[in-house]
């Protein structure tokens, strides 16, 4: 019998129920697969690597897949690439679970439409409950938090390559343990992770050792950010630019927490041009004030300080950026 602590201890109590019924559904299918959103992250990756190894592991008789969207910066360094299945594997009953994934139209790969049975696994507020075993819990920090306590529950061995996978998503939805929505439980389990074999310095130096053409993009964005009256700093990052200075869109994203901890800024943002999908992707961080409502408005959504918007044109940004500034304001 393991020995955790008090707070891990509690939730694996308010985890075991919901933990049986989603292992009973597993047991149940030949065919398991793992989806979750577009534009994945450290705890989209994580947490469907994690689970995925460890069913893989557990359940070498059935067909367990991981299914989405690769990275073009994480995949392969720093997960593996996405398997591959046709429409037909779809013919027959699969258990689908979607993690990290609010709503079902963010999943990437619309086949979870056609799965027989239907997991949601998320920490995102629960806007549009779907599933058979719809499982949210919004004071996680991560969906790998999430995973690992899933995991612990079931209680067979965890490998060190699933412990690396739940830590990276951890430490990347805590921002390295940072971020408000990190607890106690938050180290707790991290501390049960490390002591399976997670070498914390590999995971670290994977997720963000940066190269020395990032200065270009630090350099431009020192250059070019805006901050409005009542503290809202943006950079933009157009089509022209991305081209002119060889920059995706994906990689100009990756430095909107330049402004954080930076006083008197109180929400940021990178906004760069998806010229493929002619619209505008905003990544959208706060300090303190909720910012999920206001991005939902604006064809988007996502935890209260770190949510996600679209926009479609440059008057958008205008009105979007006014908006913002207003309700800072408020
Ligand atoms: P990002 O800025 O892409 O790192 O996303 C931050 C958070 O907002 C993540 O939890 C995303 O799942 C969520 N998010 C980003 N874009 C959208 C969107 N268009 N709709 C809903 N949620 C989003």
């Amino acid at each position: 019998m393991h020995k955790y602590s008090k707070t891990v201890a509690k939730k694996i109590k308010e985890y075991t129920k919901v933990t049986k019924q989603i292992f009973t559904l597993i047991e149940k299918h030949d065919k398991v697969a793992i989806f979750s959103h577009r534009s994945p992250d450290f705890d989209a990756f994580g947490s469907q690597f994690g689970l995925g190894e460890y069913l893989k592991a557990h359940y070498p008789t059935k067909d367990i897949k991981v299914l989405g969207d690769n990275h073009e910066i994480y995949s392969i360094d720093i997960y593996p690439l996405i398997d591959e299945v046709s429409d037909e594997w779809f013919d027959d009953p699969v258990l689908g679970i979607v993690v990290d994934t609010a709503v079902l139209d963010r999943v990437s790969d619309k086949r979870c439409k056609k799965v027989s049975t239907l997991i949601k696994i998320d920490h995102h507020p629960n806007v549009e409950p779907y599933g058979d075993i719809c499982f949210v819990d919004v004071a996680s920090v991560a969906v790998a938090e999430m995973i690992a306590v899933i995991l612990l529950v079931d209680g067979r061995t965890v490998s060190k390559d699933v412990a690396s996978y739940l830590f990276s998503g951890i430490v990347g939805d805590s921002g390295r343990f940072k971020y408000a929505s990190t607890t106690a439980l938050t180290f707790g389990i991290a501390e049960i992770l490390i002591n399976l074999g997670v070498d914390i310095n590999y995971v670290y130096n994977q997720l963000y050792v940066q190269d020395i053409d990032d200065l270009r993009i630090i350099a431009y964005i020192l250059n070019n950010h805006k901050i409005t009256k009542n503290g809202f700093a943006y950079y933009i990052f157009d089509d022209e630019t991305q081209k002119r200075m060889n920059v995706s869109a994906e990689r100009a994203k990756e430095n909107v927490n330049i402004f954080a901890d930076i006083r008197g800024i109180k929400v940021w943002a990178s906004i760069t041009e998806q010229k493929n999908k002619n619209q505008w992707r905003v990544s959208l961080r706060s300090a303190e004030k909720p910012i999920n409502e206001f991005a939902l408005k604006w064809r988007g959504g996502g935890h209260v300080q770190a949510s996600g918007a679209t926009l479609l044109n440059r008057e958008e940004i205008e009105i979007f950026v006014k908006e913002l500034d207003e309700y800072i304001g408020s």
